[in-house]
């Protein structure tokens, strides 16, 4: 029998190699399973290629520090076979303990076969020394080798899966203890293979080629340490990125429960909001279904509210709405919600009464419970109500349309002197009317060349041009005059005139869009709104296709606008839909972004470009912390997830210092510049390309232009 030789340099080198590679296999555990999508492919098949080279480079260190008194000779490829056995299991090992969850039985499976395949490694790796006669192992060391193995692979599984779960600062104790363990085991399962290999005397070697060992082994050491040390710094800077959505998104999400606790209550009074209301009321009115009895919706306003303010001050006028609104729920029967609703007017939900008369019971006693004075701290005072009152189901089983009944009901009762109740009568229904109007006329305003499309620009906040305009579309109604799209949008969308008008907006904005170009214009690129209610017409893209090829345009030159709403009411069809127009090379933007509720899950998956900061907060950003937070929460997720940012209806300089502090990519409002006619917007980009931009916080007092057509009164307007 030979005696064999260690050279103990080389087996140090194996053992921090193999406990390197056991740590690496933690790590990668961890971004596997942390990360979703393409990046989890990532992880797990570039993880596998440097975690397979890590073990089988322990191996072969290993059989490098083997020392025969010959000369020794070693096999390439069957060094080359220990590699691609390696790889196989580690991959295997990698998908299993990243996988969903691990029982028993699956840790047990997972532990034999990458136990098995790590030893398998060790001995095809011995193999290498292609010797005659055969080595002869021991039998007792190979069962060993392999059960060392097989332990430490459990060990290792059942601890990499309960600490994936854990944050990295709880993983810096159980980490490391755990890849020493892994590593400490793999190496000696490897020189127990090794141990238990015997030279016969004369061995000689057959095939192989000879290699310096010392050399080999070094070099094969520092190409493993780089890599493993670039998986590391990888996995660093990956989970920090990860770390950082994951607050962003936990931000997001608790301003915006902040944000719905607000929307639901009224501040000056502490009652429910108008909205919660509504809510309220909807539910109540499917619940009464087909059940009979009936629900009262009361409008309260106060009379001439609006003098006791002016003359005693707000503060007494909040004063007085609290006890008004204490008053209500506390002195009536069968009422079933107090709330309030815009200025001077309270909501009342009446339940639980058997039929009209006993309604007209409960709104009289609502108008008597005034007849004491409210007592305040100067004053005792008297307010007299003007009651209107909507009934369910008569008068409908909507909750909007209930409420614009009340509502009705009542200002017929203030304008008929105040104090008094009265009940909504379906015969004038002027609402309805104007409605039904406008529907007409929008069909003919198609035809007849109504409609004009007028152009908002987004400005780079660092150099002050002009990135984009957004088109706007501006309805000229021949007796109306000008309408405004908040007016007749709703409408177009119910009776689905908006495909066909959507379709004039697409075609006229890329035509648009080539006339400049034609023109030599600075190139520029044109957005348009897009409704849900289109979006969802199956041929949208389509049409966006047909658009771009008659024009001949840049499809890059085109954005496409949608509302967070609508993506997100149809996440998954939103997704294939929006993925469609990118293909085409057109840019998407979520528009009045942070008023609905994005799921995180979706919006990373979504093919977008652009947010759009919606209105009401950038209304705020400058003097409420909760708006600022949420602005400042979006643009957090805007970078983390490389969208361009856009700050909408940006009208004051604070507004603008603030979301420039915050980091936001573009703004736009009337602050820089109006919506723009088509003919405007020539001689504006080009003196925008003429001036030098130099950011937006160094520019001068910015000009303030009129706003073109409806545009501004209409936005304008609360709510
Ligand atoms: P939006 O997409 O959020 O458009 C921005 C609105 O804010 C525009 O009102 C714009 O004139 C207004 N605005 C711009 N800067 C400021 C500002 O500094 N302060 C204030 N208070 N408002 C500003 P507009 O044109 O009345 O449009 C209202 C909405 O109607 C749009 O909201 C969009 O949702 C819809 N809309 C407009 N054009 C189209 C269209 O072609 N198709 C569809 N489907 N919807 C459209
Ligand atoms: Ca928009
Ligand atoms: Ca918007």
């Amino acid at each position: 029998v030979l005696i064999a030789n260690y050279s103990w340099g080389l087996v140090a080198l194996s053992l921090v190699v193999s406990v390197a590679s056991a740590w690496t296999l933690l790590t990668l555990v961890a971004r596997v399973s942390q990360s979703s999508g393409r990046l989890a492919s990532a992880w797990l098949f570039g993880g596998a290629a440097v975690l397979g080279l890590g073990f089988f480079a322990a191996d072969a260190l290993g059989v490098l520090a083997l020392r025969l008194p010959v000369p020794m000779r070693y096999d390439v490829e069957r060094l080359g076979l220990a590699a691609l056995v390696a790889l196989l299991t580690s991959g295997l090992t990698l998908a299993v303990a990243s996988g969903p969850g691990l029982d028993r039985a699956r840790v047990t499976v997972a532990a034999t076969s990458m136990g098995a395949g790590l030893s398998a490694v060790h001995f095809v790796a011995l193999s290498a020394l292609d010797v005659v006669p055969d080595v002869d192992y021991d039998r007792r060391l190979v069962v060993v080798a392999v059960a060392v193995a097989v332990a430490a692979a459990y060990t290792a599984l059942t601890s990499s899966f309960a600490l994936r779960q854990r944050a990295p600062h709880e993983l810096r104790g159980p980490q490391p203890a755990t890849a020493a363990v892994l590593g400490v085991g793999l190496a000696a399962s490897l020189f127990a293979a090794v141990a238990g290999a015997r030279f016969a005397g004369g061995t000689t070697f057959d095939g192989g080629i000879g290699l310096q060992p010392g050399a080999c082994g070094v070099a094969l050491f520092l190409g493993v340490t780089v890599l493993m040390s670039a998986v590391h710094g990888l996995a660093l800077v990956d989970a920090c990125l990860a770390r950082r959505q994951r607050e962003h998104a936990e931000t997001l999400a608790r301003t915006r429960a902040e944000l719905e606790f607000r929307r639901r209550h009224d501040p000056a009074t502490g009652l429910p909001s108008r909205g919660a209301f509504a809510e309220r009321l909807q539910a109540r009115a499917d619940e009464l279904g087909g059940r009979g009895g009936l629900l009262g919706v009361v409008a309260l306003g106060l009379d001439r509210f609006a003098l006791v303010n002016d003359s005693l001050g707000h503060g007494v006028g909040d004063l007085l709405l609290r006890a008004v609104g204490e008053r209500l729920g506390s002195s009536v029967h069968h009422v079933d919600l107090v709330a309030r609703g815009d200025g001077d007017q309270f909501l009342v939900l009446v339940a639980g009464v058997p039929d009209r008369t006993a309604l007209e019971g409960v709104a009289r006693d609502l108008l008597a419970s005034f007849s004491v004075a409210f007592a305040l701290p100067a004053v005792d005072l008297f307010l007299s109500p003007s009651i209107g009152v909507a009934v369910c189901p008569d008068d409908g089983g909507e909750a909007e349309a209930l409420l614009a009944h009340a509502n009705e009901a009542m200002r017929a009762a203030k304008a008929d002197g105040g104090h008094q109740v009265r009940f909504f009568e379906p015969g004038a229904r002027p609402y309805s009317e104007t409605r039904l109007d406008l529907e007409n006329d929008l069909h003919r305003a198609l035809a007849r060349d109504e409609f004009e499309l007028v152009y908002q620009p987004k400005v780079d906040v660092r150099t002050g041009r002009i990135r984009g305009l957004e088109a706007l579309l501006r309805w000229h109604h021949p007796v109306r005059g000008p309408v405004a799209p908040s007016e007749f949008i709703p409408v177009a969308e119910e009776s689905r005139l908006i495909v066909p008008i959507g379709r004039f907006v697409l075609r006229e904005a890329c035509r648009q869009l080539r006339v400049w170009r034609d023109a030599g214009l600075p190139p520029v690129g044109v957005a348009i709104n897009v409704s849900p209610v289109q979006f969802r017409a199956s041929r949208f893209a389509d049409e966006v296709r047909d658009a771009l090829a008659t024009s001949g345009i840049d499809p890059g030159c085109l954005t496409v606008e949608v509302t967070e709403t609508a993506v997100m009411t149809n996440a998954e069809s939103s997704v294939e839909m929006l993925s469609e127009i990118r293909r085409l090379g057109v840019r998407v933007a979520i528009d009045d972004f942070g008023t609905g509720y994005s799921s995180m899950n979706y919006l990373r998956r979504l093919p977008i470009h652009e947010l759009k900061i919606d209105r009401s907060f950038v209304q705020d950003v400058a003097h409420r912390d909760d708006a600022r937070s949420i602005v400042q929460a979006i643009v957090m997720l805007g970078i983390a997830l490389r969208l361009t940012t856009v700050a909408e209806g940006v009208e004051t300089a604070d507004q603008r210092d603030v979301l420039i502090a915050l980091g936001c990519d573009q703004l736009q409002g009337y602050l820089t510049h109006a919506p723009l006619s088509a003919a405007d917007v020539p001689e504006v980009l080009r003196r925008n390309v003429a001036e030098d931009g130099g950011g937006l916080a160094t520019l001068g007092p910015p000009r303030r232009l009129r706003p073109v057509g409806v545009g501004r009164s209409a936005a304008a307007k609360p709510g």
